[in-house]
């Protein structure tokens, strides 16, 4: 029989750590990372044949779960019809017309393959539309892998940056600025100093990366007129935020309207599928109407473009997303009273145990986070309780053991799909409190 240490070894062999997405190692909960080979619905099988009850969902793309039957339907179909052209089709015109529709700020679309491609295409607009060369990004939002974002604060002077990855020419990053979230002054004083220079502020809405930190709507709408007054463009990266928490994402829970958006995940149902959009103006500097170049042999290819259109007219016409936040307000809070009782003495990384820690749910519509309860809502990365990712191990292995899935990292997010039935919740419910018991 096959087993996931097995087929580990040998990754590591042809592949850098085994894996083709860093966080799949399991390098930030220890072990060895589970080799799945098949799901449906909420479930994922291993190699070995254990099941396991899906709440990290591919990281959020899987709305209805694993091969719908309704969008599994439209995938049999297109296997039928073709599986690329790199020619004009119809099947990403239905997709874009559906999509303009739906969202007023979204007035032209354009398909790309992933979140990273959509948001490194979308900077390169606002320079273009701007004649600006600065970005200003948030500590703690994560945009995909493209070199000017992969930045963070530099501990030093704020706005000052240092890269979050070897290999990126220290010029791909002197553009970038970098402040915390949640934090109006510093924001002001950035734009102050920068405010001319910035081309774009890249900001996720909802940010869903670096656990939950949710932002109050003031910070945010503080950020959108910032850059108005400026004159800087604001990019509001939803990838993993679009269509998961409604249509209008989040920049419709806020009140804000960006002048360019991203989305993935969710928008492909599964299959590389990303995009970048906004207002026609700016979209029109696209080529080959405009000068800013951007192409791709696989974009809009229909596998994508149809179970992507599929599953978002299947959502319009449900609207499954006030049933997903009441099913996710009933897994975590009953997940809490658990981690509560059985979960409260885990130490940290000096095998330190606090006395007096809590658990807490953090969440926003099917989005989950459990982390150490804290007086006040963490919005910024520095305020993060120190041990959490110590904890979350302990968590994570004792739910896996189970057959209970959760994101391998305590800084990933978790996930409902409308498959999460309150008869799945609660046998997953059954299932943690089996392994919580054993910590
Ligand atoms: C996942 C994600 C990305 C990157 O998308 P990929 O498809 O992994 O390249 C970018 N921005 C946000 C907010 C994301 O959650």
């Amino acid at each position: 029989m096959k087993n996931s240490l097995e087929l580990f070894e040998r990754s590591k062999k042809v592949s850098p750590g085994g894996v083709h997405s860093p966080v799949r190692s399991f390098a930030s909960v220890g072990g060895t990372p589970v080799f799945f080979e098949k799901a449906e619905g909420v479930k994922l099988w291993d190699v070995a044949n254990k099941e396991y009850i899906d709440f990290c969902l591919s990281f959020g793309p899987l709305l209805y779960g694993h091969r719908h039957p309704d969008i599994a339907k439209v995938v049999r179909e297109t296997t039928e019809l073709a599986w690329t052209f790199g020619a004009t089709e119809p099947y990403s015109l239905y997709l874009a017309e559906f999509i303009t529709k739906k969202i007023p700020w979204v007035e032209k679309i354009r398909f790309v393959n992933s979140g990273t491609e959509a948001v490194m295409s979308a900077l390169r607009v606002a320079r273009a539309a701007t004649g600006r060369n600065k970005i200003l990004k948030f500590d703690g939002c994560y945009h995909g892998h493209l070199d000017a974002l992969l930045v963070k604060a530099g501990s030093g002077l704020a706005g000052e940056s240092s890269s979050d990855s070897a290999g990126i020419g220290t010029e791909q990053i002197a553009n970038t600025l970098v402040i915390p979230l949640d934090d109006e002054e510093a924001l002001e004083n950035l734009f102050e100093k920068e405010g001319r220079n910035i081309a774009v502020v890249a900001i996720e809405p909802l940010p869903a990366n670096y656990g939950l930190l949710i932002q109050r709507k003031e910070f945010i709408q503080k950020v959108a007129s910032l850059a108005k007054k400026y004159g800087c463009l604001l990019l509001l990266d939803e990838v993993i935020s679009g269509f998961r928490i409604g249509f209008k994402g989040m920049a419709g829970e806020l009140d804000v309207e960006p002048d360019l958006v991203c989305y993935g995940k969710i928008l492909g149902a599964g299959f590389p599928v990303g995009a970048y959009a906004g207002k026609a103006k700016f979209m029109d500097l696209v080529a080959p109407q405009g000068p800013v170049y951007q192409a791709g042999t696989l974009s809009a290819n229909p596998f994508g473009m149809r179970a992507g259109l599929a599953m978002l007219e299947k959502a319009s016409n449900e609207n499954p997303y006030p049933k997903l936040e009441e099913s996710t307000n009933y897994f975590t809070s009953k997940m809490i009273e658990l981690l509560n009782k059985y979960a409260t003495k885990i130490p940290d990384k000096e095998g330190k145990v606090k006395s007096d820690y809590l658990w807490e749910a953090v969440s926003y519509g099917s989005l989950f986070w459990f982390k150490e309860k804290t007086e006040q809502s963490v919005r910024k990365v520095s305020n993060i309780p120190l041990g959490h990712k110590e904890r979350f191990a302990k968590v994570f292995h004792a739910l896996l053991s189970q057959g209970v899935y959760l994101a391998p990292s305590g800084y990933e997010v978790g996930f409902l799909s409308t498959e999460h039935n309150t008869q799945i919740l609660n046998e997953a419910l059954n299932r943690a409190e089996e392994g919580l018991k054993q910590i």
